[in-house]
């Protein structure tokens, strides 16, 4: 039997359930059944308190609760409201004062950057390079624009950034095609929470700058979703001044997103910000991802515009915001740590961690070591390579809690 009945798969792998929904249901039934005690759920992608309710930025609230009928109800500009372009890039770049052209298109959330970045920076059938641990919906987003994506491991056996493997499978892409996009998730990467070093940038630029000859078009893409909860906010902006600049044929573009950094989640509140020596490309950016953007969802929400251009136009509030967001990224960073401590006091192997929402532990069945932990009312994500933990869904002590748990079900299985 053909697997859909009216609709046209065209080549897509589209699962009935999607994957970390399917489980959190699991968490949930279990909850229901046996009491909120008895589960751990660390599958959520969210920020959530020690009493396991979503926090919210309430000085966001508040500029929320103050906006005009017109705010929330006029179509905003496709690329973006001026003062909201002018904002984004403010949070995206913190102190950093980029010496090149930067124009940055308003997004539906870091998404939407996404998927932009490939519709206009590759081309279809082109393969799209990320490492082998890597947020799933890059794929996703590829397969339905006619794209897929391949991967570099990010590891080396002594748990560095694998640099051979990347520039390997980057020499191998541009060997083949005219352009290649490669995203890359730092810092506080999902799902493994690494933050690629400034040596490792140095590694990875002058590796691109090496393989790409000048008939070639490499599209850098850094999704930053997680900038803003991996610790100090300016030393992990200190590898931007290494992405102006560079010639003319690699195009850095940022991803930023207000998701997690204004606790903006589902007002679909983004933009990409592209990196350029060159004025003309700049240019042509703001074009072809405009008129993307009015192909697929057309504009985003102007209220999360007016929000953010509110928090930008006041110093004392943006004050009172980054104050506030530091306060559950102190929180997160704990968590983060009693895991990694944890598990090294015990003896898990996790993957190299740095900060963020997620750790992962490397494991060869993550189906079926994630099912064994299930009984025991733990839910985790299986991934190809291995489990993620959600330390940002999940109290000090179910970080600490679960690395002897995950252990001697691993053990069990051997
Ligand atoms: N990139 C990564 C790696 C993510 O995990 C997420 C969200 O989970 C995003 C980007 C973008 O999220 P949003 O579209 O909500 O901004």
């Amino acid at each position: 039997m053909k697997e859909f009945i009216m609709a046209q798969q065209n080549g897509r792998n589209i699962p009935s359930e999607d994957k970390i929904f399917g489980i959190s249901r699991l968490a949930n039934e279990m909850i229901e059944k046996k009491g909120k005690d008895a589960v751990t759920n660390a599958t959520i992608g969210a920020l959530l308190d020690d009493d396991g309710k979503l926090v919210v930025l309430s000085s966001v609230v508040e500029v929320l609760r103050n906006l005009t009928p017109e705010d929330y109800a006029e179509y905003a500009p496709i690329g973006g409201t001026a003062d909201f372009k002018k904002s984004i890039k403010k949070a995206a770049f913190g102190k950093y004062m980029p010496n090149c052209f930067t124009e940055a298109v308003a997004t539906p959330g870091g998404t939407g950057a996404i998927r932009n970045t490939i519709a206009n920076y590759s081309k279809i059938g082109d393969q799209v390079l990320t490492s082998d641990w890597f947020w799933a919906t890059y794929s996703s987003i590829a397969g339905e624009i006619g794209r897929s994506v391949t991967t570099y491991s990010l590891f080396d056996e002594a748990g560095n950034f694998n640099i051979a493997a990347f520039e390997r499978k980057v020499d191998e892409l541009l060997s083949v095609q005219e352009s290649l996009v490669i995203i890359i998730n730092t810092p506080a990467h999902n799902p493994t929470g690494y933050s690629l070093t400034l040596q490792d940038w140095d590694n990875l630029l002058n590796t691109v700058k090496a393989v790409a000859a000048e008939d070639k078009k490499v599209t850098l893409f850094i999704d930053v979703a997680y900038i803003d909860f991996a610790g100090d906010p300016d030393k992990y902006r200190e590898f931007l001044p290494k992405l102006e600049n560079l010639q003319a044929n690699i195009l850095p573009i940022m991803g930023y997103s207000s998701s997690k950094t204004f606790t903006l989640y589902g007002m679909r509140c983004g933009a990409m910000i592209c990196m350029t020596p060159i004025k003309e490309i700049a240019e042509e950016f703001v074009r072809v991802c405009q008129f993307s953007a009015r192909a697929s969802w057309s504009n985003c929400t102007r209220a999360s515009m007016v929000v953010l251009s509110k928090i930008y136009e006041d110093n004392t509030l943006l004050e009172r915001v980054n104050e506030e967001r530091k306060h559950y990224c102190d929180l997160l960073l704990k968590r983060g740590k009693a895991f990694e401590e944890e598990a090294s006091k015990v003896g898990l192997k996790i993957v190299p961690f740095d900060a963020g929402f997620f750790a992962s532990i490397p494991c060869p069945d993550p189906d079926g070591a994630s099912k064994i932990l299930q009984e025991e009312g733990i839910f985790l994500v299986p991934l190809a390579k291995g489990l993620r933990v959600s330390v940002a869904s999940i109290p000090e002590e179910k970080c600490r809690m679960l690395p002897g748990k995950i252990l001697s079900v691993l053990n069990s299985m051997k």
